[in-house]
């Protein structure tokens, strides 16, 4: 039996490009599926997303990009990360644009000219005017849409004011900005981890009409008493006060479940325990409040339970989380629900 299952349901993609069209409407939306769409699976979650509606798709590399190439022949492709000159030849041959901050912008590629409103990463901190031929749309980025909207409001003015008169489509948000900045939103919007359904503020995604698209599962693999006095794991950072009911679960940190996630809870036959000791690279345990039985249900995300509260304890982003998820076959059983 497998130790894991990542599902992933494309049909909440295609509701939450649909939410994402209607809340930008009437901005284009473009679904980011770089880092493999965060763990998600990119040709799976780029082909729901176009079905959706998506305009078009925006990965960080071009080695990215010729994957997608493969699966989508007909979509338009933007790679967001610098390119380096080796790279350029791949690129052409995929047929992708770029955005091009600083240097030289090649002459052969449609290019989205970056600019630097505030992001302080790439970008250039002015646009040549008039454009190159080969531009055909301008961008920036925004560096806190989702805690900080008077620094927001600031980008959004300065690339308002950078690109004015311009002829060409400007974008500029990501999933912060598209769902809470409608003076960001322009031509097109760059989602991410909205299409995902999950949240870009950390809470409830259902709060913005979202619905996470992973779930993950397991089971507990053993089930162990364990009297006063003993302990569970590595460095025996739990010990037990009176006799307690211990289910292991195999998954660990090399499955994507990190060591900081000690104290979190999963649901165990839907019922809410918590995560003790240490978690090792395999396994980790959660206390009982009873004895289970060996092979019970556990949900690790799903079921109402969010990654954002994983995320929230380990003091991170479901951004790190999701993409640390291992979904390959030698780790767990990895299912997509059309
Ligand atoms: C990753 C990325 C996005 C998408 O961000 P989300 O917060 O996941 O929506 C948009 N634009 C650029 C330039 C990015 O690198």
């Amino acid at each position: 039996m497998a130790r894991s299952q990542v599902t992933i349901d494309l049909g909440a993609v295609r509701r939450n490009v649909d939410t994402l069209r209607r809340t930008a409407s009437p901005a284009a939306v473009w679904a980011v599926v770089k880092a493999d769409a965060y763990g998600h699976g990119a040709a799976d979650v780029a082909h729901a997303a176009l079905e959706a509606g998506a305009e078009a798709l925006a990965v960080a590399t071009v080695a990215e990009a010729r994957e997608l190439r493969r699966t989508e022949p007909g979509a338009q492709i933007l790679v967001m990360g610098p390119v380096e000159g080796d790279e350029l030849a791949a690129a052409r041959e995929a047929r992708v644009e770029l955005a091009v901050g600083d240097g030289e912008v090649p002459a052969d590629l449609p290019v989205h000219l970056k600019l630097d409103t505030g992001m302080g990463r790439w970008g250039s901190s002015e646009l040549p005017r008039p454009l190159p031929p080969n531009a055909v749309a301008v961008m920036s980025h925004l560096a806190s849409a989702d805690c900080d909207p008077t620094f927001t409001e600031l980008q959004t003015e300065r690339f308002a004011r950078a690109t004015a008169g311009l002829r060409v489509p400007r974008h500029l948000a990501n999933s912060a900005g598209a769902l809470r900045f409608p003076a960001a939103r322009l031509d097109a919007v760059r989602c991410g981890i909205a299409v995902l359904g999950l949240s870009p503020f950390g809470d409830d995604p259902a709060a913005d009409g979202l619905e996470p698209v992973l779930s993950w599962r397991s089971r507990l693999a053993r089930v162990t008493r364990l009297e006063a006095g003993e302990s569970t794991g590595y460095g025996r950072r739990f010990v037990a006060e009176r006799p307690t009911w211990i289910g292991v679960v195999p998954v660990g940190y090399a499955d994507g479940f990190p060591r900081d996630l000690t104290g979190t809870e999963v649901l165990v036959a839907g019922e809410r325990c918590a995560v003790v000791g240490t978690i090792s690279m395999d396994a980790f345990a959660v206390a009982l409040p009873g004895e289970r039985p060996v092979g019970t249900a556990v949900t690790i995300v799903g079921d109402g339970l969010l990654l954002e509260e994983h995320a929230r304890l380990a003091n991170t982003i479901t951004y790190e989380l999701a993409c640390g998820i291992a979904t390959d076959a030698s780790r767990c059983v990895r299912t997509v629900v059309a």
